[in-house]
């Protein structure tokens, strides 16, 4: 765990023996399901180290002043996949109650298995759309982190997203590439949804050779009851 090791280091977190023993057995049990399920289609060791287990940890650049370590802390990850950003986030922070919501049933299958084995705790795994989940009241605007990785454009994810955000909390994309346009297409809708663009944050680390951004979003006013709308629709009809 060499890369990821030396990456985190640059963004000021020292792992602990204990935490990169989690690493890798994360990454051995991603390589084993993959043949199986398809999960990803990166799979080289160093690649996951980076591309996976250090771009999840980015995400610490984003969070406030007081980190994940705050006792009222609690973080959604929205199209989660095999886990990402979510549980590495989770292995470095233990505390916080964390849900996972992904609607494809086999890589929940996945997520159980990796949770109990890399003895994780207070997780949720739901099987289900975030356009669903968003509704219920035991998740509507609950969390005071939101994340999501690789699920849609701006404009798409910030109904799948703003939705779960706690008044004061914060949802944090992570961005590739030109994000100009992304960002004045959402515009409207973070706006409607209850949101404002707190600030875009480039991450600088050699690891990556490529540019990548956290985008992030303060939730200030709550989101209309209407959304999100029915599942599909964010996607095919942006707001
Ligand atoms: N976040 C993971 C990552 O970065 O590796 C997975 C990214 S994958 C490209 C997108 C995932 O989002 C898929 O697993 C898909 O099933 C899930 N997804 C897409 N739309 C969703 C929705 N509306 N509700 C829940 N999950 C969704």
């Amino acid at each position: 765990m060499k890369e990821l090791i030396e990456g985190a280091g640059k963004l000021g977190i020292e792992l602990n023996a204990r935490q990169v023993k989690k690493f890798e057995l994360y990454y051995r049990e991603l390589i084993e399901w993959n043949r199986k399920i398809n999960l990803t289609a990166i799979t080289d060791y160093s690649s996951v180290q980076v591309k996976h287990f250090l771009d999840s940890l980015t995400i610490t650049l984003a969070l406030p002043e007081e980190g994940a370590e705050r006792p009222d802390c609690s973080i959604v990850d929205i199209g989660t996949g095999a886990g990402f950003p979510g549980l590495p986030l989770k292995i470095l922070f233990p505390q916080p109650r964390l849900v996972l919501i992904e609607s494809t049933t086999k890589k929940i299958t996945f997520l159980h298995r990796i949770i109990r084995k890399l003895e994780l705790e207070n997780i949720e795994v739901l099987n289900s759309r975030a356009e669903e989940v968003a509704h219920l009241p035991l998740y509507r605007e609950q969390f005071t982190l939101v994340l999501s990785r690789a699920v849609a454009s701006l404009p798409t994810l910030v109904e799948l997203t703003l939705p779960f955000c706690q008044i004061g909390g914060r949802f944090v994309a992570q961005k590739k590439g030109e994000l100009g346009r992304e960002i004045d297409e959402a515009e409207k809708a973070i706006a409607t949804l209850g949101g404002k663009l707190d600030q875009i944050k480039k991450i600088e680390l050699d690891e990556f050779n490529d540019v990548r951004y956290l985008v992030i979003i303060d939730k200030i006013y709550p989101t209309p009851s209407k959304y999100p709308r029915r599942p599909g629709v964010p996607r095919r009809r942006p707001m």
